[in-house]
């Protein structure tokens, strides 16, 4: 087993609740004499150096948590900020999921052009040699940092898609309805999607694929805007204009109404890069460039970039 690809491995480790969220300095790929090499693969005893700081990283493999190298401390390397267990864990389960497909997939994929934090959490590369990084977020990004990062990757010529993680607490919230083809739908009435969510939303034309790291599946989310009754009010429309309602609704700055239609497989993802134009709404700029459009549903998306209508 210890020499075969990890995409024949079956020694996912179990992830403990509790650990799944523990932050260290870790990394997944670390470099040898002899090249690249993955904790899960690595051999005891060699000795492996972080491929951004290039300091020695130790080799932790056991039965609890995902097989990681971690930095000995004190710890200055960017690479090393702090990542959850649970995103080095999807980043491999997505890696795994393009290898059984016959595709070349790596994780921690150095990126040279990018700012800060310069590496993909995963490129992959299709059947006609197309690159495509995905980014998976477990924790909160700044507009300021995905917009960089995105404005990056659209001019290095490279597609891109952003997969962030779904919270276990959501399904306290949704309503399930069941959909005849064997996925399910389920409605979120108030989501409160956080701005980097509706960025994901305009770059993809109404869509944001979501990372369940329970069940390690994935979910299509599009929202709406959720409109509530209140007392008279002013806000701004999508194009910045002060409105006045004297009236009674208005469009939730906070809450979104999010449809999610799954689950399905990390393997089923589409990538097909598609080209789309840069574009401004409000706070949120997109870059000009290759997106993926991870999977069709059958209803009709918008062609335009929406965080969700209502305010941005
Ligand atoms: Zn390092």
């Amino acid at each position: 087993m210890e020499n075969l690809p990890f995409s024949q491995s079956d020694r996912r480790p179990i992830i403990r609740h509790d650990a799944r969220l523990k932050r260290g300095s870790n990394i997944l790929i670390a470099h040898t004499d002899a090249g690249r090499v993955e904790a899960a693969e690595a051999i005891r005893g060699t000795r492996h150096v972080c491929p951004n700081c290039l300091s020695e990283v130790i080799l932790k493999r056991g039965r609890i948590v995902i097989a990681h190298f971690a930095h000995k401390p004190p710890v200055e390397c960017d690479w090393a900020r702090g990542e959850t267990l649970a995103h080095m864990e999807a980043k491999r389960i997505i890696a795994e999921s393009f290898v059984s497909r016959g595709l070349r997939a790596e994780i921690e994929w150095p990126v040279p052009t990018l700012p800060s934090h310069r590496r993909a959490d995963v490129m992959v590369w299709n059947d006609r040699g197309d690159s495509v990084a995905v980014e998976l977020q477990h924790t909160a990004i700044d507009l300021d940092e995905i917009e960089a990062r995105a404005f990056s990757y659209a001019g290095a010529g490279i597609a891109q898609i952003w997969i962030p993680f779904l919270s276990d607490q959501i399904w306290d919230e949704a309503d399930a309805v069941k959909k005849p083809d064997g996925r399910s739908e389920y409605f979120v009435r108030r989501y409160p999607a956080r701005p980097f969510e509706r960025w994901i939303h305009g770059f993809n034309f109404g869509l944001v694929p979501y990372f369940d790291p329970t069940s390690k599946v994935l979910w299509f989310g599009s929202m709406e805007g959720h409109w509530i009754s209140g007392d008279g009010s002013t806000w701004y429309d999508q194009w910045g204009q002060e409105q006045y309602s004297a009236g009674y609704n208005r469009w939730s700055k906070r809450w979104r109404e999010l449809t999610l239609v799954g689950p399905y497989q990390p393997k089923e993802i589409r990538i097909l890069p598609k080209r789309r134009t840069a574009k401004s709404l409000g706070h949120y700029h997109w870059p000009g460039g290759w997106y993926i459009e991870p999977y069709v549903p059958r209803e009709r998306r918008p062609e335009t970039p929406t965080v969700g209508s209502g305010p941005t």
